[in-house]
């Protein structure tokens, strides 16, 4: 929108009859614009994905997937966002819609909040006065008469430079002023914010009490270091004397992970499907009880993590329906329609492994033999890197794998559970477990891609997964800008505030730069 609610309310009819003509044309530039606008948000509605299911009105009633719990409204809703910054209880405490479900997250219905008590002294002003006058687009300076009408403070960390460490806050606060052009409009300096973005529901503004570096603290702490809010709050509040509440806490990470959504929506999954190897894996998540999958995707220098059910339209959503490189990933049937499959063969060595610490002596030998030729192929693979072997190496295992063959068969209708599953494992994928043989530059272990799950998974286990749809997303975005910028040798914690303090603006998140030289 070109004119906010203030510039409306100063346009009156004899305004306009004053206005001389070319300025009267600008103005109606910037209002059909406007009315456009309007029109289109006037016909959007949550069946269309424009607006958020939490932005429905209470009479217009409950979608089918929001009466199954599919999409509440996270903490720190854009409407809510406007009462004020001040005040961080009120910024993420959705009481509507919420009391529904048993042990949500957050205040409880009736419950009383509590407002910021804090007061810091402010280290610094901040300035911001109107470049052109919003009616009629003429410069606008220091000599248009000013008035003082908004401000709000920013509490932000301060870097640490050569010459001294720095484990400080300062508070900074920030004056919007407004200033009257030649055509009589006062045109007000406003604080910049990011329109509306599907699925998201958490607002992304400048007028926040936490700045860019303090939030990609927060997001260290959390995400790296895998603290609660909770302990979270307790360490800015004993080191720092900052008290922040829980739900400001979590707003800032929600806030975070919509802010850097967008570099792994385009840049990442880009180069993720353009890759040559990619290792993929996934592992289990609860999100509010509710089981789902956390997915990996790695290259050498491009992490991307997903969380969602396991399916193939899910795995389509991320490499596309063709994929042209190499996929290192387990037997999953969602896989396997992709070609150019591989298998990690250690998954395999170590299954074998447990068959032939078995009791049961049949069942010994099969795990045995499976484990010699598994360990003859790899052994084969490792010397073929070193230098040109004496024959191609499928040729050298070809008996091998023709006994191993004959063995898997017999053992496909095995009684035993574990021996049928490792024997029609085997079957399912013969040929992909074999690329090696051809390619013996591939790898033999999706250790890259379990690597990456690591730490996520312990980071789980202490939070116990997430507790809604976006915070699943929040988790999801964060996690793969921290694990990308991290194998590309930059700092996650700078570039999160960067992305913070452009996306607040309005602007795009800055391109996460490709890795750095060794
Ligand atoms: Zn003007």
């Amino acid at each position: 929108m070109h004119l906010s609610l203030d510039d409306l309310a100063q346009l009156d009819d004899a305004h306009l009859q004053e206005l001389e003509e070319r300025r009267l044309r600008v103005l109606s530039v910037k209002l059909l614009a406007d009315l456009k606008e309007a029109h289109e948000r006037l016909g959007q509605n949550p069946s269309n994905r424009s607006r958020p299911p939490s932005s429905r009105a209470p009479w217009e009633g409950m979608a089918p997937t929001e009466a199954s719990g599919e999409e509440p409204a996270a903490s720190g809703r854009a409407d809510e966002a406007e009462a004020g910054a001040d005040d961080p209880a009120k910024d993420a405490d959705p009481t509507s819609s919420r009391a529904t479900a048993p042990n949500r997250a957050g205040r409880r219905p009736g419950t009383r909040g509590h407002g910021r008590t804090q007061r810091l002294a402010v280290h610094e002003e901040r300035h911001h006065h109107p470049e052109v006058c919003a009616v009629c687009a003429q410069a606008l300076c220091a000599t248009h008469g000013a008035r003082l009408h908004s401000a709000h403070d920013v509490i932000d960390r301060i870097l640490p430079s050569a010459e001294r460490t720095a484990l400080d806050v300062v508070q900074i606060k920030h004056l919007y002023h407004a200033r009257r052009c030649g055509c009589g409009h006062w045109t007000h300096a406003c604080p910049g914010h990011q329109g509306a973005e599907d699925e998201w529901t958490v607002a992304l503004r400048e007028r926040h009490l936490a700045g860019p570096l303090l939030v990609a603290w927060i997001c260290a702490l959390s995400r790296r270091m895998r603290l609660s809010r909770r302990r979270i709050q307790e360490f800015l509040a004993d080191w720092l004397g900052l008290s922040l509440g829980v739900a400001t806490i979590n707003q800032c990470l929600h806030e975070a992970g919509r802010a850097v959504a967008p570099v792994v929506e385009e840049p990442l999954l880009a180069e993720v499907r353009a890759s040559e190897l990619l290792h993929a894996d996934e592992t289990r998540w609860k999100e509010q009880g509710k089981l789902l999958w956390l997915w990996v995707f790695a290259t050498a220098t491009t992490t991307v993590f997903r969380l969602g059910r396991r399916s193939q339209d899910r795995l389509h959503g991320v490499l596309g329906e063709v994929f042209h490189g190499w996929l290192m990933s387990d037997g999953d049937w969602a896989y396997r329609e992709y070609d150019n499959r591989l298998r990690c063969l250690t998954h395999l060595l170590r299954k074998a492994r447990g068959l032939e610490e078995s009791l049961d002596c049949r069942l010994q030998g099969f795990g045995r033999t499976l484990r010699e030729h598994l360990e003859g192929v790899m052994a084969g693979v490792y010397a073929a890197r070193e230098g040109p072997p004496p024959m191609p190496l499928r040729q050298q295992h070809a008996a091998a794998l023709n006994a191993l063959l004959a063995l898997c068969l017999a053992q496909a209708a095995s009684s035993h559970a574990k021996t049928r599953a490792l024997a029609r494992e085997r079957l399912n994928d013969w040929d992909t477990f074999w690329v090696v043989l051809d390619h013996p530059e591939l790898p033999l272990t999706n250790n890259v891609a379990e690597r990456a799950l690591r730490h996520w998974v312990i980071a789980r286990r202490i939070s116990d997964g997430t507790r809604n749809a976006q915070g699943s997303r929040v988790f999801a975005s964060l996690a793969s800008v921290i694990e990308t910028c991290r194998q590309r040798g930059l700092s996650p914690w700078n570039y999160i505030a960067e992305v913070m303090t452009e996306r607040r603006q309005g602007h795009p998140a800055p391109i996460l730069p490709a890795a750095v030289a060794a």
